[in-house]
């Protein structure tokens, strides 16, 4: 009976990706009372798999820590800390799954099994991958995609993380060929959560080589199959990159209603980026159609959604870096405490000796004692960095969208509080596609920043200036009425405009159209007034660009 127990539970794992009926149901057969202790741990271990398909996440956390209080053999301890650390990963707990994460990681060299160790491998890799940390997940998929005699699932889980980590590092330089054959070769192991996740990457592809027309075929494709269609978030995702790939080649109508399915898909948002281009089509649709009411509708939804993600991102960013920050000083906290010993040893040995070496154990006393200030300076020095980075756009030095928008927030309470207007600009410089088209991605890039410093320093000391995605950026005046508002825009504008870009050895001109909006006029919700200035940047790009328009109430739909 036990040896048969363990070959049906062997057999209900291998099939829990492909087949989870039948693994449910050689799990159904067995009798959870005869089992031994071990056995029983594996066998819920199977089921909790097999039950996450229903989603209920929550649980399986709760189960998993459960389990790993149990579990007494090491292969199996290091398949549920595998698993245990994707949950927390999707849990949003960070700091939680860095620190198994670790205890993860010291297992594989003490594991002697190689199976075990690639699973590991794996774990780490689905980790990080959802972290985002792209190079990581390149040095942990080294690990497995050239080793022999690697299970097909950790294949494959390793192959799609590889190329999710090239894409993260705008790196398309692998071949389709090669996504192509990943992705069959999962097709052919039934795994087709991989096989769909490598599906949408050869679509990635395609699109970043702006090739909608091959693009769009495939992805129609995609949305009809089942296996595609099973999977939520790939589903909504290839709708959403149809609907936008459709806009983008101009069939208008197509774009709208595959847009309109996402939205009715997900109701609840829960696939955030799929919506938020969802939404993006839409509002440019009822925008180029001229419904300025149903475009506001849409972008004000956008803008609200956009919000909420940048506020979780910074989230995880921080908790990044606190956890690096306390990996970093329980390291100094050992060293300290290595020299506080060594100092005892020294001082027991002084204790029979001359007067003159007291002097000796004073010095070391202070030498102690300089480490402490030093060390605290220094946790010091890295949090204030710390901060810094997390609000910080690095390319142009200032604020990030993150940080500008909670920035926006603060203020806007506060003027209401006080009762004092606030000015909101928008400005998305003109045609610069071309210029990195036409002067390659460093002249782009060095137009940004010379933009955000002449932003700056047009919109005084007072402003606070961010730099809100590609290349656009936003200024809140706090205390400007619309008047004043729309002086620094055209200031801005006009600074922009003057960039002698002979200076880096370039010869184009660089124009800025920019949207002013007051709270005077949209009020003090923080969407209002943000919609507002986005509405009226679009008519600075409609009526020419290179222009300033202000948003006043009587005049919009
Ligand atoms: P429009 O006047 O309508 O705004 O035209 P546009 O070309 O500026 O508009 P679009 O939004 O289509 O293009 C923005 C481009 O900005 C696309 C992208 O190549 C470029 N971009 C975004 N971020 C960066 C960046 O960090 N560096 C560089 N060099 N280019 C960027
Ligand atoms: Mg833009
Ligand atoms: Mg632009």
């Amino acid at each position: 009976m036990a040896a048969d127990a363990d070959s049906t539970l062997q057999h209900a794992d291998e099939l829990r990706l492909s087949d989870k009926d039948r693994a449910r149901e050689l799990l159904n057969s067995l009798d959870p009372a005869s089992l031994s202790g071990e056995q029983r741990v594996y066998y819920q271990y199977i089921d909790t798999v097999i039950n996450l398909f229903n989603g209920d996440v929550k649980r399986a956390a709760e189960r998993y820590k459960q389990l790993l209080g149990a579990v007494t053999d090491n292969a199996l301890r290091v398949r549920i800390e595998a698993s245990y650390l994707n949950l927390l990963a999707a849990l949003g707990k960070w700091k939680e799954g860095l620190s198994l994460g670790e205890e993860l990681f010291s297992r594989i060299a003490k594991t002697q099994d190689t199976e075990t160790k690639l699973r590991a491998y794996l774990g780490l890799i689905a980790f990080y991958d959802q972290l985002n940390q792209p190079e990581t997940v390149l040095i942990l998929t080294s690990k497995v995609v050239d080793k022999e005699n690697v299970p097909p699932e950790v294949m494959c889980g390793a192959l799609a993380a590889r190329i999710s980590a090239f894409n993260k590092l705008d790196d398309y330089s692998y071949s389709f060929e090669e996504i192509n054959t990943a992705s069959q070769y999962c097709l052919e192991n039934n795994l087709s959560i991989y096989y769909v996740t490598l599906e949408m990457h050869k679509v990635n592809w395609l699109t970043n080589q702006g090739n909608y027309t091959e693009a769009i075929p495939f992805l129609e494709n995609l949305i009809n199959n089942p296996d595609v269609q099973a999977f939520k978030p790939h589903f909504t995702s290839a709708m959403a990159l149809l609907a936008a790939a459709n806009f983008t080649l101009g069939r208008v109508n197509e774009a709208k209603t595959i847009a309109l399915r996402v939205l009715e898909v997900d109701p609840n948002n829960n696939y955030t980026g799929s919506v938020i281009k969802a939404l993006s089509v839409l509002h440019q649709v009822e925008r180029d159609h001229g419904d300025m009411a149903n475009a506001y509708r849409y972008l004000e939804r956008l803008t609200s959604l956009q919000k909420k993600t940048s506020s979780s991102e910074l989230t995880k960013q921080l908790a990044i870096q606190q956890a690096w920050f306390e990996i970093d000083a329980k390291q100094n906290e050992i060293e300290l405490l290595d020299k506080r010993n060594a100092l005892l040893s020294t001082q027991a040995k002084l204790a029979n000796e001359s007067l003159e070496n007291t002097l000796l154990a004073l010095a070391l006393v202070s030498l102690l004692l300089a480490s402490l200030v030093f060390w605290s300076y220094r946790s010091h020095k890295i949090q204030v960095q710390l901060k810094h980075y997390a609000r910080t756009d690095m390319m142009t030095e200032i604020n990030n969208r993150g940080y500008f928008t909670e920035c926006l927030t603060h203020c806007l309470q506060q003027a209401h509080k006080a009762k004092t207007p606030l000015s909101l600009i928008l400005l998305d410089l003109d045609h610069f596609k071309s210029i990195n088209d036409n002067f390659g991605h460093q002249a782009g890039d060095w137009a940004l920043k010379e933009v955000a410093s002449r932003i700056k320093h047009s919109a005084g000391k007072d402003a606070i200036v961010g730099r809100l995605g590609g290349e656009e950026f936003g200024v809140v005046l706090p205390g400007c009425d619309s008047r004043s508002g729309v002086a620094v825009a055209e200031q801005c504008r006009m600074a922009i405009n003057g960039i002698d870009t002979m200076q880096a050895g370039y010869g184009f001109s660089i124009t800025v159209s920019a949207g002013v909006s007051c709270t005077t006029e949209a009020g003090y919700s923080h969407n209002s007034l943000y919609t507002a200035a986005d509405l009226v940047l679009y008519q600075s790009k409609q009526y020419g660009r290179n222009r300033v328009y202000e948003y006043s109430s009587a005049t919009s739909g």
